[in-house]
């Protein structure tokens, strides 16, 4: 998935999580299970990068750096650094298992724009909530 939709679905998860600890935990499941989804991805690393770093950054100033919607946008958009960091990669394969394993992440499926689209309407309803809502839905 793209990562703005993996932002939006951790801070969504955060939410619903309620805690940091469960938040942390709780991003990279959702990271792995938005990637088993077939789908297309968007090539420009510099737009996927900013993207990135632009919506954590909307999700600190509205909900705080250590909100679980922040903690949770940060976990499941994280794996996604090792496509842009020197990490290790044993055997030549990256780490994360969906991006390790080819057939975890295939092509095709969900188009961008309505990835785009889904990231959009998650980060309204979570930017929007209420500080001291005790649930979110
Ligand atoms: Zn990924």
């Amino acid at each position: 998935m793209i990562v703005s939709l993996h932002v939006a679905t951790g801070a969504a998860g955060g939410a619903l999580a309620g805690t940091r600890l469960r938040a942390l935990a709780l991003g990279p499941v959702l990271h792995l299970a938005a990637d088993l989804l077939p789908h297309h991805d968007i090539r420009s690393r510099k737009f996927e990068g900013w993207s990135g770093v632009v919506l954590v950054a909307l999700l600190a100033a509205t909900r705080g750096v250590t909100s679980p919607e922040a903690i949770g946008g940060l976990a499941a958009s994280a794996p996604d650094l090792e496509h842009v960091l020197p990490l290790p990669r044993p055997g030549g394969r990256k780490l994360f298992p969906s991006h390790r394993v080819g057939g975890l992440h295939q092509e095709g499926g969900v188009p961008a724009w309505a990835q785009l689209a889904a990231a959009g309407i998650l980060l309204v309803a979570v930017v929007s909530r209420p500080r001291n809502a005790k649930r979110y839905w």
